[in-house]
């Protein structure tokens, strides 16, 4: 059965695209199809992966509003087992267009159904918002999975996000679990991150995951030559965090 899976937290800058990428990597040299979504008119995670986000000719955008069909979209990727739908700035403007839409919040969910079973894996990297493409993702969703920023603040916002799910969850995606916390750019040397971990232990039990993070200079090199970390340095802390990550993720 293919899972569905929504990385989110409404704060920018948390490691939602860096997760996204490099766990849709780990999990495809482990030998499961993946596709990656990038939800986000950012598009971060199209850079991240090697693809010219000016040169798209269709984007997820097109697919939400049905102007292209999805099997047009989707991507290849230099990993043969992983797939992509990009995005580009256009993507802003579903957020506006679909405002009177009846189900507007099932586009994304619609359009996933049509390749679903073809995929062990798909992740869908949301954008920093709790709007209305992190509903359909959402909506989408068989889980959802929290990076967590091992700094001071990381758990601020996170009743709001956990409110959000509630409320997809009882009118849209009944479904809809919580797969983890993920604890992101971890410096295990400092006290803050410490207390990040403990807190976040406090609420969230035996939700947050073993497996930690590291800041590391690789992973944020990495999108810059267009690379998941496994390819651009698959040695490095963070590459082999994120295999440990897809290992333990498998496991849940
Ligand atoms: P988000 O998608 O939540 O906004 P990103 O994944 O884009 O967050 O991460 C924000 C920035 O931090 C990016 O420049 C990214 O390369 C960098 N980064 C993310 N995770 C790490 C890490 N573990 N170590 C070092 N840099 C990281
Ligand atoms: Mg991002």
């Amino acid at each position: 059965m293919t899972q569905i899976i929504s990385i989110a937290n409404q704060k920018g800058g948390v490691g939602k695209t860096t997760t996204s990428v490099n766990l849709s990597a780990a999990l495809a040299k482990i030998g499961k199809k993946i596709l990656l979504v990038d939800c986000d008119s950012q598009a971060n995670a199209t850079t991240g992966m090697g693809i010219d986000k000016l040169s798209l000719e269709h984007s997820l955008y097109q697919g939400l509003i049905g102007e292209a069909d999805i099997n047009n979209i989707i991507c290849p990727t230099m990993m043969p087992k992983l797939m992509m739908i990009p995005s580009d700035i256009d993507l802003i403007g579903f957020e506006i267009e679909m405002v009177s839409a009846d189900d507007r919040v099932k586009k994304l969910k619609m359009l996933l159904e049509q390749v679903k079973e073809k995929f062990d894996y798909i992740i869908i990297d949301c954008p920093p918002a709790l709007s209305l493409l992190t509903l359909n993702a959402f909506t989408a969703s068989d889980a959802v999975l929290i990076p967590l920023q091992s700094e001071f603040y990381a758990l601020e916002g996170l009743g709001q996000l956990l409110d959000t799910i509630k409320r997809v969850k009882s009118s849209f995606n009944p479904g809809l679990k919580i797969k983890g916390i993920l604890l992101t750019m971890y410096d295990k040397r400092t006290n803050l991150a410490q207390q990040v971990v403990e807190d976040a232990k406090k609420y969230f039990k035996d939700m947050v995951f073993k497996t930690k993070i590291p800041r590391n200079v690789k992973l944020g090199e990495a999108p810059s030559y267009g690379l998941p970390a496994i390819l651009y340095d698959k040695q490095s802390q963070g590459s082999k965090s994120y295999v440990a990550f897809a290992r333990e993720f498998l496991k849940r």
